[in-house]
Order: structure tokens, then C-alpha cells, then sequence
């Protein structure tokens, strides 16, 4: 056995049940634990301890991650623990490294192995037009719930040829012909990745059985919130060797909306029977007082394996519970607070904001926004579901796959090129009766004398731009590829057509996806469908930028498994938290609570909970909301309440500017003409959104022009052309 560098260093660094946990590498374990335990240190560490004292090969060890962000950081810690490159280790999310194994063996797929990923927008579209072909009444039989139970089959891992007979008919055909239209789209969607692979497990035994062989050790965090398919994949892998390790917290199980089922962790002691069990009881993360308060909370669910954490940390500051008279009142309070923690020293990117549902996130930006308060909001739309973002993604994916339906429909008239429905309509007929491939037909319509003469020459222009960048394929770098679509094709033309707020916010995130397009050319070498695979995959708890100096606003669902010095958590009423949709029923009342424990257990040091008397929710205005039953639940003594302030003052006052302030936003400030300006350093400019600040250097010339500009929150790099920014007068 070789000694790794700093395995002293691990074993003085975890308390003797992680170790324990750490170092029992031969056969199941299942490490059951309260938030903030270490669990997920644990199996960092176990990583570092199988590599640097065990011998194991990074290659022979499979880690699975609930985010491909939280991926990233295992991978981080594991080789800072061990000063070397942990290459090899595969770890990633469930849905990620099924993607990985499906690509690898596509030739065994009915798809193929360059299969495109629907998302969500693009799954709803063929849901619905599965429903119409089937000849069902859409306002009667509504596809987004068929689709629902397609996803729970698959969560399942039942395929469509096997779902059971007792169910309607409907939804058997309804599922029967999704998968259909998928493959001759040579697509999948996300329950797809999961099933097809464990199918081709099933179907190739020899395959699995190389990965069973090579995958000596498999970990798998926030085992809680795992779906029957990926248990089965996890048990399929761990069979030879039965070193499956997994960490879990059944309080923390909050995705059973999505198929996740908590009993995956009774089926593990039923599955590997004489499985080694650690638990682990000392809470590292937060006080006694904020471990109290949660701890009331999730300890009156019913179904539950009875468990209490301990902190050896102080009392700490009483959590405190606010009540304000309406939502604005709650958010100026929050923000309020936020400036008074930052003048007392506490850096922003310790501060979470959490809510129940993105739509109680208005409120708060806007009272941040008016204290200069650097925020990010995490999640909410995906940044690859922005509009702009899929259009610009659907072309590549026409580039790559020309036959790509979804894609073909999406920006065959975007910007409008004169292509309508009924031309669309023409070709994907010509493609069913013919039996061709949609790009085929669509050459076919252009050429055939089908269409009308206007149409036919438009379409045939795009055929022509498509073809165009087709040969571009290989030969120019990622980024200027997406550059010269955008371009060629008119998309960033037709949007000042738009309201230019709109226009605006267009133009940032596409230069964002450019900028992405770029760091992913530097760091994977820039593959484009690989590309398409990383956006297709990237959740909305991924994004975000490191929290360096700025406040995170995100849902309860987004915040699973991080933690923060101070953390608000918003909106305790009932209706929101617990929810509307799962007030009456225990199970998911249940739930709820559970979400309630996850929220608060992100907390270090600070606690805040607050709630508005009267709130605009869904639409509906101001109604009376009654303090969510989670507050009740609260024991005296480790709360202190705070009264609303008579009425808040306004305007509001401004917060002090923090130390490196950029200069103040006094003054005229210009929107150059494109290209009329000489960009320099130490020029004053303010931005849209990220107010004012000053260019600390220019990179490149003409319409590839970066500025890096130093604003309030951060430094930032911008495209000069895309970016809106406006030059002080004076500096002009
Ligand atoms: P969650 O259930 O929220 O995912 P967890 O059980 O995964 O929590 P971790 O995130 O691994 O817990 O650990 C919580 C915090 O406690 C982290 O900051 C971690 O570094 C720290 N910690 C865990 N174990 C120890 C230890 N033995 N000594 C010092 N700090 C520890
Ligand atoms: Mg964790």
C-alpha cells in the first residue's frame, strides 16, 4: 500500500465516524446523516484516501454528484487533498454519465450515436403534436400530464413496451408513439439518457460487464433524491465488487415530484444485505440555535428515521423571525439588513436569499437593486432556456444534424425570412410520404416546383446558409462559428426590432454564450457537439458565477447541499411555503417541511426567516396570507421576533459605497455610435445593468473589441459592440 502525501492530514481532519466511513472501502456502505454533517466531505475524502492510500486507480472509481457544479468542486477539493491530478475519476451526474456511456456505444442505439437532447420546450412540442396526430382533443387530454407520466415511467425504468396493461390505453399508445417520433428524430430526452443506458446494459451484458469490472469503486451524493432507474444503474455497476458507497439524508428528500424515492434507501439494505451503516450525529456547519429551529421543524414528519444533530459550536445568534405588512416591506427589510451585514464586514458572497418559488424574487431585486446591492439570481430560467440562447443553439444543432425537426422548426423563420407554416408544413409532409430525411425534402421542395416562387427561393437561401456553415465545421473555432450564424443569418439584425430593453438583455446573453462558447474551446477543445451536450445538461443549480462579492438569490431546491454564513429565508406563509399545490396532502406537506429543513440547514451563523402579511402571487392581488405553520413550529427561546418599523423610509438610504468604489454615477453619460469610439483604459462608463464603473483594459480592435470594466460588484469583460455601455461625456 502506498502512503499518500497528506494522509495524516485526512485522517486529523475528520472526526472517527467519517473516518471510519473514509476508510471501509471493501463492500456497501450506507453513510445515513443530518445536513451539515460532512457527508459530502466524506466522500471527497474517501476519494482522496482510495487514490492516495488504497491504490485504487483514479480510472476504477465512479463518483456521482447531484450538479455538475458540485462535480466540479469534489474534483477541486479531491486534488487539492492530494496535490496531484485526479484524472480518470468519472464523476458527474447521473444524467451526465449516461451521456457519456451512450456516445461512447451509440452504435448499438436505434438513434445512432450523434443523437440530439430535446429539452423541455422540446419535448412539450412533440407531446403536443403526438396528442393532434392521435386525433385527442388537447383542451380534454392535456399532453404537458401524458408527457408527466411518460417521465415517471421512465424514472421507473419501465420502457414503452413494457408498461402494463391496467393502464388507459391512451397513455400507452400516447408513450408508444413519443418514443417513435424520438427516434426517427434521432433524439432522447433527459429520462432517456437514464433508461436507454441501463436498457443497453440489459440487452449487452458483456457491456456492462466491462463496466462493471472497471468501475471498482462507485459514490453516489444526495442518494435521497435518486429515481428507481438510476438505483438500478447504481446497483447494476456495483454488483461485481459491491463497493457502492452512498451518502443521503431522508429530511433532504425533496425531488419526489420528479420520481426521486426514498426508499431506494431501505431497497439498499435489502439489496446488500450486510451492508455497513455509519451515522453520523455532529452538525459542522451551524449553530445550536439555527440546528434547533430546523430540527422543530423536520422532526414532526411522520415518516422519518429518528435522528437529532449536535454542534460543539456556541449558541450563536437567536434566529430571527420578521413579520412584514406586505412584500415589499419583507424585501426592503431583507435588503435593509443585507447593507447593515455588510457594514459590519460580512462579504456578500456569505449571504443567500431563498425562496419557495422564483416569483418572490421581483420584490427582493428591486429593493436591492435600489441600496446598490450586487445580487445574483440563480436559476429561475435556465440560461440555456432563454429564447435568444435556444434559437442560437437550434442552428447549430440544424448544422450538425440537418434532419433535427425541432431545430428546423424553430429558426427556419427566425428572424422571419418569409418561410411561413404552411411551407413548413409542404416539407414535412414531402418527408413522410417520401420516407426522407427533412433536409432532403426540404432540397426537394426548393427544386420540385412545390412551392410558390418566393418561398421556394428563401427556403433555398437558407438551405444555402446552413450549407455554408456546415463547411465551416472543423475548420473555424467554435465561438466564431456561433458568431457568424448569428450573423449570417440576420439573428442579431432583427433585434433592435425589439423593445430595447429587451433588445438589450438579447444582446447580453448572447455575448454570454459567445464568451461561453470560447472558454469552452480553451478548456475541452471546442467540439460543437459536445458543446450542445454540456448546454443540453447544465441545470439551473449550475450556473451562477463564483460568489465572490455578490448576494445569491435562489430557491430552496437550488440551495441542496451548499452553505452560507447568513441565510434568509423568505415568504414563510402558507400557500408558498408550505405550498398551495401540496397543502392538504400529508405526504406532501411532508415535503414541504422537508424543504423548509433544507433551507435553514444552509445556514452557518445567521439565521433570518420572514413572511408578508399581504403578497401578489400568481396574478392574484393582496390577499390576507397566514403565517406558514412552519413558523409555529418554531420553540420559544431560539427565535426572537422583530416588529415591522412603523413604515420604512423613503427613498430608501443608500448603502455606503463599498472601499474600491468605482467612481459615483454623476454626470452625463453618451451611447457611442458602433465604432464611433475610441475605447481606453480609465475611461468612465455605466452600463445597464451593472451601473457605473471604469474600463481597466481594452483587448482588440473593431467589432472584437473587449473592455474590461470595473464595476460596483465585480470586474467584468465585455463585448464592446454588444454591450450597451455608455461613456461619460467628459471622458469622450
Ligand atoms: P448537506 O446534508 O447539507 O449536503 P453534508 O452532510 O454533505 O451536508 P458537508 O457539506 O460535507 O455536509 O459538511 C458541512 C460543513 O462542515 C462543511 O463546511 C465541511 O467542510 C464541514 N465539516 C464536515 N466535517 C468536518 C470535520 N470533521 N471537521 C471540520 N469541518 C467539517
Ligand atoms: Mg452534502
Amino acid at each position: 500500500m502506498t502512503r499518500g502525501p497528506a494522509l495524516e492530514d485526512l485522517r486529523a481532519r475528520l472526526n472517527p465516524a467519517q473516518w471510519e466511513a473514509v476508510t471501509h472501502t471493501d463492500g456497501p456502505l450506507l453513510i445515513l446523516a443530518g445536513a451539515g454533517s460532512g457527508k459530502t466531505r466524506v466522500l471527497t475524502y474517501r476519494i482522496a484516501y482510495l487514490i492516495g492510500a488504497a491504490g485504487v486507480s483514479p480510472r476504477e472509481i465512479l463518483a456521482v454528484t447531484f450538479t455538475n457544479k458540485a462535480a466540479r468542486e469534489m474534483i477541486r477539493r479531491v486534488e487539492a487533498l492530494l496535490g496531484t491530478d485526479s484524472a480518470g475519476v468519472w464523476i458527474g451526474t447521473f444524467h451526465g454519465i449516461c451521456l457519456r456511456i451512450l456516445r461512447a456505444h451509440g452504435h448499438l442505439l436505434a438513434v445512432g450515436p450523434d443523437f440530439t437532447i430535446y429539452d423541455t420546450d422540446d419535448q412539450r412540442r412533440l407531446a403536443k403534436a403526438v396528442v393532434e396526430e392521435m386525433g385527442l382533443d388537447p383542451r380534454r387530454v392535456s399532453p404537458g400530464k401524458l408527457l408527466h407520466r411518460v417521465g415517471r415511467w421512465k424514472d421507473e425504468g419501465v420502457p414503452a413496451d413494457r408498461v402494463p396493461d391496467e393502464v388507459e390505453e391512451d397513455v400507452r399508445e400516447f408513450y408508444r408513439r413519443y418514443q417513435d417520433r424520438l427516434r426517427e428524430a434521432r433524439a432522447m430526452d433527459f429520462g432517456d439518457l437514464l433508461l436507454e443506458t441501463l436498457l443497453l446494459f440489459e440487452a449487452h451484458p458483456d457491456l456492462a460487464d466491462h463496466y462493471r469490472r472497471r468501475f471498482r469503486h462507485v459514490l453516489i451524493d444526495e442518494f435521497q433524491d435518486t429515481n428507481r432507474v438510476q438505483y438500478r444503474l447504481a446497483v447494476h455497476l456495483a454488483r461485481l465488487h459491491g463497493n457502492l458507497c452512498v451518502v443521503g439524508d431522508d429530511d433532504q428528500s425533496i425531488y419526489a415530484w420528479r420520481g426521486a424515492d426514498v426508499r431506494n434507501i431501505l431497497s439498499f439494505e435489502e439489496d446488500f444485505p450486510g451492508a455497513r451503516v455509519v451515522k453520523l450525529e455532529q452538525n459542522y456547519r451551524s449553530t445550536q440555535a439555527i440546528l434547533d429551529a430546523a430540527w422543530s421543524v423536520v422532526s414532526r414528519n411522520r415518516h422519518r428515521h429518528p435522528k437529532r444533530l449536535w454542534t460543539d459550536r456556541n449558541d450563536g445568534d437567536p434566529v430571527v423571525v420578521h413579520e412584514a405588512r406586505t412584500e415589499e416591506e419583507e424585501a426592503a427589510w431583507v435588503a435593509d439588513t443585507i447593507a447593515e451585514l455588510r457594514r459590519q464586514g460580512m462579504p456578500l458572497g456569505e449571504i443567500a436569499v431563498l425562496y419557495r418559488v422564483h416569483a418572490l424574487s421581483r420584490p427582493l431585486e428591486e429593493a436591492l437593486l435600489t441600496r446598490a446591492i450586487p445580487y445574483v439570481v440563480y436559476g429561475g430560467l435556465r440560461f440555456y432556456d432563454r429564447k435568444e440562447v435556444k434559437d442560437a443553439l437550434a442552428y447549430l444543432r440544424l448544422v450538425l444534424n440537418p434532419d433535427d425537426p425541432m431545430a428546423f422548426r424553430r429558426v427556419v423563420n427566425v428572424p422571419p425570412r418569409g418561410i411561413g407554416a404552411s411551407t413548413v408544413a409542404a416539407v414535412e409532409e414531402l418527408a413522410r410520404r417520401e420516407g426522407l430525411g427533412l433536409h432532403r425534402a426540404a432540397q426537394e421542395a426548393v427544386t420540385g416546383g412545390r412551392l410558390r416562387t418566393r418561398q421556394a427561393r428563401s427556403l433555398g437561401t437558407f438551405l444555402g446558409l446552413l450549407d455554408g456553415w456546415r463547411r465551416l465545421l472543423g475548420t473555424v473555432p467554435l465561438r466564431e462559428l456561433l458568431l457568424r450564424i448569428l450573423e449570417d443569418s440576420g439573428y442579431l439584425e432583427s433585434l433592435p426590432r425589439l423593445d430595447p430593453r429587451e433588445a438589450r438583455e438579447r444582446r447580453e446573453n448572447l455575448q454570454e454564450l459567445l464568451n461561453a462558447a470560447e472558454t469552452f474551446e480553451r478548456e475541452e477543445g471546442g467540439d460543437p457537439k459536445a458543446f450542445l451536450d454540456r448546454a443540453a445538461l447544465v441545470s439551473d443549480q449550475d450556473l451562477g458565477p463564483d460568489r465572490a462579492e455578490v448576494v445569491t438569490l435562489m430557491t430552496l431546491h437550488a440551495a441542496k447541499g451548499l452553505e452560507y454564513r447568513v441565510v434568509f429565508l423568505t415568504g414563510l406563509e402558507e400557500g408558498v411555503l408550505p405550498h398551495q399545490f401540496s397543502m392538504w396532502e400529508d405526504g406532501e406537506v411532508e415535503e414541504e417541511r422537508r424543504l423548509c429543513y433544507v433551507g435553514m440547514t444552509r445556514a452557518k451563523d445567521r439565521l433570518f426567516l420572514s413572511r408578508a402579511r399581504i403578497r401578489t402571487l400568481y396574478g392574484r392581488d393582496g390577499g390576507i396570507r397566514e403565517p406558514s405553520r412552519f413558523l409555529g413550529d418554531l420553540p420559544a427561546g431560539v427565535f426572537r421576533r422583530v416588529e415591522p418599523e412603523p413604515a420604512s423610509p423613503w427613498p430608501p438610504q443608500q448603502a455606503p459605497a463599498p472601499a474600491d468604489a468605482p467612481p459615483a454615477d454623476g454626470g452625463r453619460y453618451i451611447q457611442p455610435e458602433p465604432g464611433a469610439v475610441a475605447f481606453r483604459a480609465g475611461m468612465r462608463v455605466r452600463h445597464p445593468t451593472y451601473g457605473p464603473g471604469r474600463i481597466v483594459r481594452v483587448q482588440g480592435r473593431g467589432p472584437a473589441t473587449k473592455l474590461v470594466v470595473r464595476f460596483a460588484g465585480a470586474t467584468r469583460k465585455l463585448l464592446a459592440w454588444m454591450s450597451d455601455i455608455e461613456v461619460a461625456a467628459e471622458d469622450l
